[in-house]
């Protein structure tokens, strides 16, 4: 087999070697039917049965209550930027709670809508961390949900507890979560929220399929702005079953397959605990470094996104340049902010892990 790398690219990203080996060996045959998924009609028996195994996997991973539903859309976490305040009642009166790129785009999509309130915001921080429990949130009286997300890929910061934000007027707000960078990486509580998305690039498959999950009263009864486009309505979809145009059908495939990846480790608490592990590996050897330095405050770090940074740019590029000949990549900070990040999804292995731990032990600029 050809050689495979340490890959700790922020999404697209690693997928777990035994899934890719196991769509490579239905590639040209899927399950005896004499066509790959591919070449498969949506419409067709064999199809139905990936899409509901798909959708019945996330559904016991999670605990998914009847109350909410899985879809599988197109146009990535960035169109439901778009999805959520056209849908939503009043949907544009969302507040926000501003942990950089995602939220902020989330927020001006909201603001196309309606009155988007922006309610806390670490910009001044350089987004380095996300509101802790004892950070009181605070919302118009007109706002109608609270827009939080889980993990800021980008900066590398993640809520380890579930926000809460009230009005002046006492009103605890429904909740609308972006897990795009999170998915499928520990339990959460389904019925806490009203509407979850998630791109699937990072912990759950190839890009090009975002999973929603959402409350019925919402996806079942369209309550958005009468002109929003059909194509654009949670419910269109949720009456086709996802079906309502050609899904991609490969992607929820790989989806599924990923999802029972996670299920054959033991579920959610165990992925967790792994993620924990590996998080714990990496952000150690970076305090222990000397010309090393997080970027997220400690309460505020991620498990899946390690964003840190050297002394200086030629640093980085020196260890960037010894990491690659070492068959490591995927370290480069994302373009708006520079440094360096390592992303440990589900797929990252801890032998990834201790290998670039290894090499950032080693180097001494
Ligand atoms: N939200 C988060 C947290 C992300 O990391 C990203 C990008 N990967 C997006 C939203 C946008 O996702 P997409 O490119 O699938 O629209």
């Amino acid at each position: 087999m050809s050689k495979r790398v340490h890959n700790f690219n922020a999404g697209p990203a690693a997928l777990p070697l035994s899934v890719l080996l196991s769509v490579q060996s239905e590639l040209v045959d899927y399950q005896g039917h004499g066509l790959s998924v591919m070449e498969m009609s949506h419409r067709s028996l064999a199809f139905e049965g990936i899409i509901d195994a798909a959708r019945a996997t996330l559904t016991r991973l999670y605990g998914i209550p009847d109350t909410h539903e899985v879809l599988f859309l197109q146009g990535g976490a960035s169109l439901q930027f778009a999805m959520v305040p056209m849908n939503l009642p009043d949907g544009g009166n969302g507040a926000f709670l501003n942990t950089g790129t995602w939220t902020n785009r989330a927020l001006a999509e909201a603001g196309r809508v309606g009155d988007a309130h922006e309610i806390w915001s670490s910009k001044d921080a350089g987004f380095n961390h996300v509101p802790q429990p004892d950070v009181p949130l605070v919302a118009p009286d007109a706002a109608r949900y609270l827009h939080y997300c889980s993990n800021n890929t980008i900066f590398g910061t993640q809520y380890h507890h579930r926000p809460v934000a009230k009005t002046a007027d006492g009103r605890a707000l429904p909740l609308v979560c972006d897990m795009s960078s999170d998915f499928l990486s520990r339990p959460i509580n389904v019925s806490a929220y009203d509407l979850i998305f998630a791109g699937a690039q990072k912990n759950a498959g190839p890009s090009g399929v975002c999973v929603v999950i959402v409350k019925k009263t919402i996806s079942r009864d369209f309550q958005g702005d009468p002109r929003t486009p059909i194509i654009l309505r949670y419910q269109t979809h949720a009456e086709k079953g996802s079906m309502y145009n050609t899904p991609n059908t490969f992607g929820i495939y790989v989806l599924g397959e990923v999802a029972t990846w996670v299920e054959r480790k033991g579920g959610l608490a165990a992925i967790e605990a792994i993620n924990a592990k590996k998080a714990r590996m990496l952000y150690d050897a970076i305090d222990a470094h000397p010309l090393a330095r997080g970027h997220a405050t400690p309460e505020s770090r991620s498990q899946m996104n390690v964003t840190f940074r050297l002394q200086d740019a030629a640093q980085e590029k020196a260890l960037l340049s010894i990491a690659s000949d070492a068959g490591v990549i995927g370290l480069k900070g994302h373009r708006s902010v520079g440094g360096l990040r390592a992303s440990l999804y589900n797929a990252v292995s801890v032998e990834s892990v201790a290998t670039l731990v290894g090499l950032l032990n080693a180097f001494r600029g």
